[in-house]
């Protein structure tokens, strides 16, 4: 006998926001979600920790065995960036794909694919942010129909929004209102579709306005300002709350209810270091006639007045090299600049959003390398020690937090490991500048989208089979597919990599991929 559960995503919302705005009484029906359920802190994927949560979440499977890295990955034979996008869920698929004559309604979330085995219907980049997918359905003419009928979610593909823009910032609020409002009559109409045994849907708009509304929200950002009368993240968390209840008045009487986030939301303080400062780093160590030094203190911290790549371009590169379409694929992550550079650097970043990622150009490994296989922990020291050189310009402090190395033998290589030989995990700390004694200054440049990711998410369950409160055992995000199986009563596949909430045998409570590498050691 199986029993329905309605599972809803609410991406990137960082839990402490929800348990401040429950305890203020802003949220009633998240409120007594909450007290009915059985509560789990959520330890997110890390490294990686922007891009593959939600991934993780949908196969419960780690990334070596999906051999999925995130969008951006290396084409080791042509020396370049590649952009891949979406994980394709062929040989490892949806945690519910397993079991014949599952009714699954899936809509809007972020990062998925299409089931093969699962009756019923799947979305995809309705108004999800970064969804990384095709805006699609299966069966493929449900999408046409949802647009037909309620319009597409205004906020889609137009959420990555500066902090400079005003007039921008304040329309997408009203966008990312009305697409919820939009996300409560969509949800009516699947919903009564047919008597699903999972309903899994998403809300993205915390995902959204956490990336831009931050500085309206955390006075420790250094572009804090208070220039609304309200929070706008409170306002989006107001109208969600409200389509809950929407939701949950239509969900079967009987259905298992589950809210959960598999990543959050804290100040932006990785991306300016990876997406540049790395980069520029390691290509002023290949070439020193690059090195400028510190010329007094830095100016005051801006946002620019411009896009962002295109204002990092000018003061870096300037007229010095032809400037690529910045539109044109992923010409807008500077990582991706230095790339005609690769072959002639010992080692080099990879275009990321989050951690830093650093390939080191082995020979025999790489077409053009120039560091010898056995060589290999020697320079892997070498290039941690120097990064760990750069220190905030403003502040003195050091920008590395911690670093991690994915292999130990150097011709390892293959879609089982990332391309990254180095992982930089980063301070919390917004950087615009940087100094280094080997490299100089690096920097300013303007602050840019201000909310990052952090690995904080949580799950809650409501269902007699759990205890309402808050468990003492951590979960990860490789438990949710697993769990929600269980709940519905739906047999759980051998091969995963989390285990259900309700089971004795919980395998993990924090799963870190690769060991912690210390250049000093
Ligand atoms: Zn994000």
């Amino acid at each position: 006998m199986r029993k329905p559960v309605i599972a809803i995503l609410l991406d990137a919302l960082e839990p402490a926001w929800l348990d401040r705005w429950i305890a203020q009484g802003q949220l009633p029906t998240l409120a007594k979600l909450r007290a009915d359920s059985a509560r789990f802190l959520l330890h997110g994927v890390r490294p990686f920790t922007g891009e593959l949560p939600q991934v993780v979440m949908l196969t419960s499977t780690l990334p070596e065995k999906l051999k999925y890295w995130g969008a951006f990955n290396y084409d080791a034979l042509a020396c370049e960036p590649r952009y891949v996008r979406a994980y394709d869920y062929g040989a490892i698929r949806n945690f519910y794909d397993y079991s014949p004559g599952l009714k699954v309604c899936q809509f809007d979330l972020p990062k998925a694919g299409f089931a093969r085995v699962a009756e019923g219907l799947q979305v995809l980049n309705w108004g999800a942010h970064g969804s990384l997918n095709d805006s699609s359905s299966n069966p493929p003419e449900l999408f046409d129909e949802l647009v037909r009928v309620y319009g597409l979610h205004p906020g889609l593909e137009k959420d990555h929004v500066e902090p400079w823009q005003y007039r921008r910032l304040n329309d997408l609020m009203g966008e990312l209102v009305a697409g919820v409002r939009l996300r409560t009559r969509v949800h009516r109409d699947l919903l009564a579709r047919a008597n699903w045994d999972l309903f899994l849907t998403s809300y993205s708009e915390f995902h959204s306005g956490g990336h831009c509304y931050l500085h309206f929200e955390d006075p420790s950002y250094p572009l804090y300002e208070r220039k609304v009368a309200s929070e706008p993240i409170l306002a989006i968390a107001r109208e969600i709350d409200a389509s809950i209840a929407d939701l949950l008045l239509a969900a079967p009487t009987n259905a298992a209810i589950s809210v959960f986030s598999v990543h959050g939301m804290v100040k932006n303080s990785w991306e300016i270091n990876s997406m540049y400062i790395l980069p520029e780093f390691l290509h002023r160590l290949a070439f020193p006639q690059r090195i400028r030094q510190p010329n007094g203190p830095p100016p005051p911290p801006s946002v620019g007045k411009w896009w962002w790549a295109d204002t990092v371009w000018d003061l870096t590169f300037g007229n010095t090299r032809p400037k690529p379409n910045m539109g044109e694929g992923i010409n807008w992550l500077p990582g991706a600049w230095y790339a005609s550079d690769w072959p002639r650097m010992a080692a080099f970043a990879i275009p990321s959003l989050d951690e830093g990622m650093i390939r080191l150009n082995i020979r025999g490994r790489d077409p053009q390398g120039r560091v010898q296989p056995d060589d290999y922990d020697r320079v892997l020291g070498e290039i941690g020690a120097a990064i760990d050189t750069l220190k905030d310009a403003r502040t003195g402090k050091r920008l590395i937090a911690r670093l991690f190395r994915t292999r130990s033998d150097p011709l390892d290589d293959g879609p089982h490991v990332p391309p990254a030989d180095l992982i930089v995990e980063w301070t919390q700390d917004p950087c615009d500048v940087a100094d280094s004694r080997l490299v100089g200054r690096i920097g300013p440049v303007p602050l840019r989208r201000t909310g990052g990711h952090s690995p904080n998410g949580f799950a809650w369950f409501k269902d007699e089979r759990l205890p309402p409160g808050d468990q003492p055992k951590a979960a990860t995000p490789y438990d949710l597919g697993p769990t929600l199986l269980d709940l519905i009563g739906a047999d759980i596949p051998d091969h995963f990599d989390g285990c259900s909430v309700l089971s004795e045998r919980r395998k993990h409570t924090e799963r870190t991929i690769f060991r912690e590498f210390d250049p000093n050691l």
